[in-house]
């Protein structure tokens, strides 16, 4: 299955597009998680992606959906992918609309991550996660076992994002309101938009996204 996790900063794409990704052995492609790589990295392309994410903007669009129509040929992504943080404009939806066209591949299902906008500042501000397995955690929603170390692979190696701030989060918000939530219309035209409750505990948002994806496939939940 091809899914879009589509949602506001914030809303938990990143916790479910792991555990889908464990679940059903399809994978995570994360733009942002990927540009982030390539800034620490220190190529050309991360350097002038972190001046503009840095500013609270996107990258160009040619960047990304080249960036993800390379990814897609790997082998491992046969099974399915997760989107999660992209596309992020109308423009990058039907940027990624025809790339999928030219490879004959097609979404399954995009499923909005519904959520109210005062707890996101909470929770952004709050995570942080592992640099070398990307295990994520939170201050107060979801701490890890022993504190400092990942309960996934034992690295004591957490970070934070630079850009998970009050003030940046609040900028995001906004972005994701005027450019972002445009799209939903645009895939309920097309019969693939789902809708989840994204203020549930991380259980029951997973619960409640397998039952939209085995709805999808025909077979009851
Ligand atoms: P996104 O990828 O949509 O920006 P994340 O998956 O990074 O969001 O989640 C943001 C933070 O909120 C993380 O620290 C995560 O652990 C926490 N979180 C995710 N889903 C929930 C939830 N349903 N309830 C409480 N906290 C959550
Ligand atoms: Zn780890």
């Amino acid at each position: 299955m091809n899914i879009i996790l589509l949602g506001p900063p914030g809303a938990g794409k990143g916790t479910q597009a792991k555990r889908l990704q464990d679940a059903h052995g399809s994978v995570q492609l994360s733009t942002g998680d990927m540009l982030r790589a390539e800034v620490s990295a220190g190529t050309p392309l991360g350097m002038e992606a972190k001046k503009i994410m840095d500013a609270g903007q996107f990258v160009s669009d040619a960047i990304i959906v080249g960036m993800i129509a390379n990814r897609i040929d790997q082998p491992d992504c046969q099974n399915g992918f997760i989107l999660d943080g992209f596309p992020r404009t109308t423009a990058q939806a039907e940027a990624l609309d025809a790339m999928l066209t030219e490879k004959a591949l097609r979404l399954d299902a995009v499923v909005e991550m519904v959520v109210d906008e005062d707890a996101l500042v909470q929770r952004i501000t709050g995570r942080y996660s592992c640099a070398s397995c990307g295990a994520g955690y939170h201050d107060v929603f979801k701490p890890t076992r022993l504190p400092g170390v990942c309960d996934a692979c034992g690295s004591r190696d957490l970070t934070r994002r630079t850009d998970d701030t009050v003030s940046t989060v609040t900028k995001r918000l906004n972005v994701y309101r005027e450019q972002t939530a445009p799209i939903l219309p645009y895939y309920a035209a097309k019969g693939i938009l789902h809708k989840v409750d994204g203020m549930e505990e991380i259980d029951e948002v997973t619960r409640q996204i397998e039952a939209v994806l085995a709805e999808v496939r025909g077979v009851p939940a």
